[in-house]
């Protein structure tokens, strides 16, 4: 029979027809599109789908499961499109196949441990449904059964990648075998003389032991039953890597490590459990402090059992594992169990607040339920609901706590980039510094070599080094430093204009400084060097007060503005200028430097007021993202909201803020959106014209009140 035949046969077995023909025409599919492929051993390629999907049958994962099993290499390495499987499997099928090709496309590179965990936990965290993992899974056992046919580097990477990331998974899901066979084929295929040296010595080794095994298996079943405790007795061996890894961590011989008995008992029961704990300590005596309780303290991955060890008729130690069956089924099928024994005479209730149970451990905050619906839906929630991780352009793997913003991640790549961030990339496109970070992000940061934090991000950070950060720098810039550092900027800004600063003097000081909240020059200049002022608004005062105050500007030296100014430059929130705007600076006592467009409202209210006004210019090259205003009116039609969002979007820029106002038969819109400069603005706006439900769109100025 073939493999093809012998898979339908097993999925005969426990899914009903229609699914069994689901999964034939999968089956078809897969095979059509990889017709003519060869994997590296020369087998068809087709192969190994079908393998795949035959290591998931004995869990008896759904028809979903199986059918993405089966087409998991279609969409990566044929023509075929996540869209046609979609339209020919349903939609379940191609999430679950693109779940499968998001992970395909990550891989792992470095070797340090820290790295190695946050690696796991992003794999299951952007796996978002267990059965991706579980497909993955099943994928890389049956790559690792048949490793031989490729170059001796990528066994290497291929193995060494399977024991750090993928066999640790395999444990923490409770899938035994799976975890065990992953481990043993990678330490057979990095360490090759050690693993057939140590096999060799283990089959020796089993011929030696079976008969005082025998004996030993035949005490202990005596003692339950006259302690009236059914039970199934069962001898028990390590597998491979497990021997290897106890001799490695405790220098100890083979002889050593192989020198114990295991045994497991199987019991009805609880109490049974520790009937037989009893009654086994009355047999031999077990060894101190070796006694454990998984019962009542299980492990993270569910396991439950007693372990204890005892000494033994032959002097030898004993290790002995006490669990009931349902517990046993658990540890060997972990959170496969509820596929597996759902349909078996085991009250399915119970299994399945196990496992609910089991994955509470690892999802914390599951609700329980008895219904299996919403048993799946749990299966997607985020493994770890509390971090995320994502990754810096050089491939580098970040965890933050959820809710963690560019800046955060500014900050905790270094320092000096949170300190000199003024925008932020995702997945290659600009967002605002406030964005909220999703698992598998890749996150670029944009510095300025002249930009200082802004007190605001206060308000959005999350983690205490970006927090501690940002308020060590705004204290520290210690109040002598940022006055030298002001003088030296106002001299920069005075001789642009022309001016010695040698010719102002004190009365030049004295004047500026009865004009402006400051109590001192030195003031002055600390708020300069803080950011607060700008040097050369401060240069042209002086200047003037030096003309005799004189209303005629000295010419040159017109302010540019990049945006990263700080506190020192602000952005009148009334018609909210971006670049390409034609300009104009007010000074406001005490402000600093306010920023309008030439034709703001308020603006030309307020003309001819006591303010100073200045011309300023935008700079050639600015990379932060401005703040505007529009107005939309829309036709009140289903979804149109979702439209206008989505052609924002797409136009590559970011809705800060909505609100809207219903009359009659349309909406008025009112975003606040960032876009890098005017242009950029007009193709938005362009883009929003093109839907029809748009009746009308406006740049928002608004007029004082
Ligand atoms: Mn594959």
């Amino acid at each position: 029979m073939s493999d093809a035949e012998t898979l339908l046969q097993e999925v005969s077995s426990y899914l009903n027809a229609k699914d069994v023909e689901h999964i034939r025409q999968a089956l078809e599919f897969s095979g059509s599109a990889h017709a003519g492929q060869l994997r590296q051993s020369g087998d068809p390629y087709i192969s190994h789908p079908i393998a795949v999907a035959r290591i998931l049958t004995p869990l008896h994962l759904d028809a979903p499961a199986i059918m993405a099993a089966l087409l998991h290499d279609v969409v990566e390495d044929t023509h075929i499109s996540n869209k046609e499987v979609a339209k020919k499997f349903g939609n379940p099928v191609a999430v679950l196949v693109d779940g499968l090709s998001k992970l395909d496309k990550i891989e792992f590179e470095t070797k340090e441990d820290a790295q190695a965990e946050n690696f796991r936990k992003m794999l299951l965290a952007m796996a978002r449904d267990v059965r991706v993992i579980l497909i993955k899974l099943a994928d890389r056992l049956h790559n690792m059964r048949t490793l031989e046919s490729m170059a001796r580097e990528k066994i290497e990477r291929i193995a060494r990648e399977t024991l750090e990331i993928y066999a640790p998974i395999a444990n923490r899901l409770g899938l035994h075998d799976i975890y065990q066979e992953l481990q043993d084929l990678s330490f057979m295929h990095l360490y090759p003389t050690r693993y057939s040296v140590l096999s060799k010595a283990v089959k020796v080794a089993r011929g030696n032991r079976r008969e005082v095994v025998g004996k030993i298996q035949e005490a202990i079943h005596q003692r339950l039953q006259e302690h009236h405790v059914t039970a199934q007795v069962h001898g028990r061996e390590k597998h491979l890597f497990s021997i290897y890894e106890k001799m490695q961590a405790k220098s100890l011989a083979f002889s050593q490590v192989q020198d114990i008995y295991g045994f497991r008992v199987l019991v009805e029961n609880i109490p049974a459990c520790y009937l037989a704990l009893g009654a086994l300590h009355g047999l031999y005596k077990p060894i101190p402090g070796k006694f454990k309780d998984y019962i009542a303290i299980p492990k993270a991955n569910a396991y439950q059992a007693l372990h204890t060890t005892l000494f033994g008729p032959y002097g030898t130690p004993i290790e002995v594992q006490i669990r009931t069956h349902e517990m046993h089924k658990i540890a060997e099928a972990g959170i496969a169990s509820h596929w597996l024994y759902k349909t078996t005479q085991t009250p399915f209730n119970d299994l399945h607040k196990k496992t609910h149970q089991w994955l509470q451990s690892l999802l914390e905050s599951l609700s329980q339920s008895g219904d299996s619906v919403e048993f799946l839906e749990h299966l997607k929630v985020d493994l770890f609901p509390d971090e995320v991780y994502v990754f810096t352009p050089k491939g580098k793997i970040l965890a933050l706590p959820r809710g963690a913003t560019a800046v955060d991640f500014a900050y905790s790549v270094h320092t000096d980039i949170g300190n000199r961030c003024v925008a932020a990339k995702v997945n290659f496109e600009l967002v605002p510094l406030r964005a909220e970070l999703k698992n598998g992000d890749r996150v670029e940061i944009i510095t300025a070599t002249h930009a200082n934090p802004n007190p605001a991000w206060l308000s959005y950070v999350v983690t205490s080094k970006a927090r501690g950060q940002i308020r060590h720098f705004l204290k520290t810039m210690h109040f002598d430093e940022s006055a030298q550092l002001g003088e030296r900027l106002l001299n920069q800004a005075l001789s642009s204009l022309g001016v010695n600063s040698q010719d102002i003097d004190k009365t030049h000081w004295d004047k500026l400084i009865k004009d402006t909240t400051a109590k001192s020059r030195v003031e002055i200049l600390a708020d300069i060097g803080l950011g607060r002022r700008l040097n050369m608004v401060v240069a042209r005062q002086l200047a003037r007060v030096g003309e005799g105050g004189a209303h005629e500007l000295p010419s040159g030296g017109i302010i540019t503005i990049q945006g990263t100014e700080g506190l020192a430059v602000q952005f009148a929130k009334c018609c909210r200028p971006i670049p390409g705007d034609p300009i104009i600076g007010i000074i406001k006592k005490g402000q600093g430097l306010v920023v309008h467009t030439h034709d703001c409202p308020t603006l030309r209210k307020g003309r001819g007021s006591t303010d100073e006004w200045l011309d300023v210019v935008w700079d050639k090259h600015i990379s932060k993202p401005f703040d505007v205003s529009i107005k939309l009116i829309v036709a009140n039609q289903r979804g149109v909201l979702a439209k206008v969002a989505a052609a924002i979007a797409d136009a590559e820029s970011n809705i800060e803020n909505v609100h809207f106002t219903n009359e009659g038969d349309y909406t008025s819109l009112h975003f606040t959106l960032q876009v890098g400069n005017r242009q950029h603005l007009a193709r938005v706006m362009r883009d929003l014209r093109g839907i029809p439900e748009v009746v009308r769109i406006t740049r928002v100025k608004t007029a004082p009140t």
